[in-house]
């Protein structure tokens, strides 16, 4: 069965190609941070290598089972990092991760059916290793499926997603995601609301939270650290600004989950000032968030969104995450920290 929840608007695609053996010999898998990329991946491999199938994983095989613990030797995944011996930046995906990747794929599957290569943050790949793997998804070999994840569309070369079929992850609807974690994880129903309205429907953060309280947590903590950081002068900025540089340097994904953090935030500042509190995303903070409304105007809320947003698309881009961040909190409003 597919493990994945409020995707079935793919599933009703892909199961009959499968079952079919007509799927397509490349997929990029786009939508937004934990919504379930990686979980649609990972079913995707043992539906394709289930000896039960093709179709539907029955999750209970040897394949299904080897698959899912991460011990299949024909399941690969490349994540930015891999290559660093070679030099590359851990937020890159490098030339040989791609070139050693594509190398092993040639040569038959070792103990399943296809082999499955999976790039999660399609986007980071450098133009080398891009245009390698192009190479290959031009002429593909027998038995290899390639499976591209990325949250962000846009930054993936437009070559690379001429040749791969593309599959959109949507977040889960209010009552869905509340309904699966009360049934099926246990969760009482103001823990499920308040999951949902953190996770603004994205599974895979919901589920991360339940099972691990250091997630709201750190949360928590963040928060605070946003609120010190707003009331600070530049040099407090400018020592969070390498703060977070060097969590992207080490934790690609963590720094983007913080500044999504921020956009929240900040949209929520807005969503204050245009008389809309009721669909605050931090409402838990909403009398922070009022206070510091009141001391900024509406145009300079939408203006620092806007600098969120460049920021976040430019450390796709792979500019220095030093030098985006200084000059994000060079313009964050000096009006914030006078509340
Ligand atoms: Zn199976």
């Amino acid at each position: 069965m597919w493990t994945i929840y409020g995707q079935d608007h793919l599933l009703e695609r892909l199961e009959p190609s499968l079952q079919q053996r007509r799927q397509s010999h490349a997929y990029l898998l786009c939508g937004p941070p934990h919504v379930g990329k990686m979980a649609l991946a990972i079913n995707i491999s043992q539906a394709i290598n289930c000896l039960e199938g093709p179709g539907v994983p029955c999750g209970s095989c040897t394949q299904c089972t080897r698959i899912a613990l991460g011990h299949h030797a024909d399941v690969r995944v490349l994540y930015p990092g891999q290559g660093e011996e070679f030099g590359w930046p851990k937020t890159m995906i490098g030339l040989e991760a791609i070139k050693e990747t594509l190398r092993v794929v040639n040569l038959n599957p070792y103990e399943g059916s296809t082999s499955i290569v999976i790039i999660d943050g399609a986007e980071s790949m450098s133009e080398e290793a891009a245009n390698a793997l192009l190479k290959t998804l031009e002429e593909p070999p027998p038995q290899v499926m390639f499976l591209l994840l990325t949250s962000n569309e846009e930054a993936v070369l437009t070559t690379i997603k001429s040749r791969c079929q593309s599959m959109t992850l949507v977040p889960l609807s209010k009552d869905r995601m509340v309904d699966c974690l009360i049934t099926a994880h246990e969760a009482t129903p103001e823990q499920a609301e308040q999951l949902f309205r953190l996770s603004r429907g994205c599974f895979g953060w919901a589920i991360g939270a339940l099972n691990d309280a250091q997630v709201l947590e750190q949360r928590d903590a963040d928060l605070e650290k946003m609120q010190e950081t707003l009331d600070a002068g530049l040099v407090t900025r400018f020592t969070y600004a390498n703060e977070v540089a060097s969590l992207f340097g080490s934790d690609r994904e963590a720094a983007k989950d913080l500044l999504a953090l921020w956009l929240r935030w900040w949209r929520d500042l807005l969503l204050i000032k245009e008389g809309a509190e009721e669909f605050l995303h931090n409402s838990d903070h909403a009398e922070s968030l009022n206070s510091q409304a009141s001391g900024l105007s509406t145009a300079e809320i939408v203006q620092f969104i806007n600098r969120l947003m460049q920021t976040l698309s430019n450390l796709d881009s792979n500019v220095s995450p030093r030098l985006a961040m200084e000059v994000l909190m060079l313009n964050l409003p000096i009006e914030a920290g006078q509340v």
